[in-house]
């Protein structure tokens, strides 16, 4: 005799695994960060690897270097004793709230904006870079600001980025493609696939570093202070990472990393 299929029956079965999964990953963030420093005081932050200047995988040196990443490292060593604590995992702009959210990462430095959206899902440490968004065109384009994206072109934006978002705003009638993250948008860009790029004018800068026939059209047109992201309910590391930040930013660290990685903004 066929049986009846019983989705009762099999959700009894997956019950158990649901919940162990789910009990996993939560506890792992519900850890208090600032207590398991002091058994293993190795820092996971999730990082970007394909952003110039901020985030990016060296292949040659097997490594990942930029602003972000020297900033982690010095409050890793400010909380630590030692920059070796600092580990790293990719992130995109798409992933890097899920990962924290699962306790993958214990904090996000990842050219990421402060925002009221994000604040409900994540904690923030103070600004410790203030950027705009911007857009980038080839040098040959008629593009000169954001009031000329008209309906007949196409904006490349990142998925998860505020930048996707604002330029809705800014630009109501432009048509918005957005890519998994700042490589492909950018490889988009030189294949055509789009008129123009868009977000924050530092990250356009990097870009703009390695290809010349690249230029950013008109001003930055938001602010995006940039926060290191923590999740909610670990007030004692933000803490933490709040005086790390002043320390180096007292003790002339911050302006050393600032100096080597920012080209000037103006
Ligand atoms: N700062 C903007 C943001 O947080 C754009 C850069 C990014 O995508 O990380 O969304």
């Amino acid at each position: 005799m066929k049986k009846a299929f019983k989705p009762v029956a099999l959700l009894l079965l997956l019950f158990p695994l649901l919940l162990l999964a789910a009990c996993g990953s939560e506890s792992l963030a519900a850890v208090d960060v600032k207590d398991r420093l002091e058994e293993n005081p190795e820092i996971t932050w999730g990082v970007k690897v394909d952003t110039s200047l901020f985030g990016l995988y060296n292949i040659e040196k097997a490594t990942i270097e930029g602003f972000d990443i020297d900033i982690a490292k010095a409050i890793t060593k400010e909380i630590t004793g030692d920059a070796k604590n600092a580990k790293f995992v990719e992130v995109t702009s798409k992933t890097r709230i899920p990962l924290i959210k699962n306790g993958n990462i214990d904090a996000i430095i990842a050219t990421m904006t402060i925002s009221e959206e994000r604040k409900k899902q994540v904690d923030f440490s103070t600004v410790y870079f203030a950027a705009g968004q911007a857009l980038l065109v080839p040098s040959d384009s008629s593009i000169q600001s954001v009031s000329d994206l008209t309906s007949e072109t196409t904006v490349l934006a990142v998925k998860g980025s505020t930048s996707a978002t604002n330029i809705r705003k800014y630009a109501p009638d432009a048509k918005v493609l957005e890519l998994e993250n700042y490589s492909e948008a950018f490889t988009a860009l030189q294949s055509g696939q789009g008129d123009a790029m868009t977000t924050d004018n530092a990250i356009l800068l990097g870009i703009i570093a390695k290809n010349p026939d690249y230029r950013l059209a008109g001003d930055n047109f938001t602010d995006e202070p940039y926060g290191i992201a923590i999740n909610k309910g670990q007030e004692p590391f933000v803490q933490q990472i709040n005086g790390a930040l002043q320390t180096i930013k007292n003790n002339g660290v911050y302006d050393k990393i600032y100096a080597k990685w920012i080209p000037k903004l103006d």
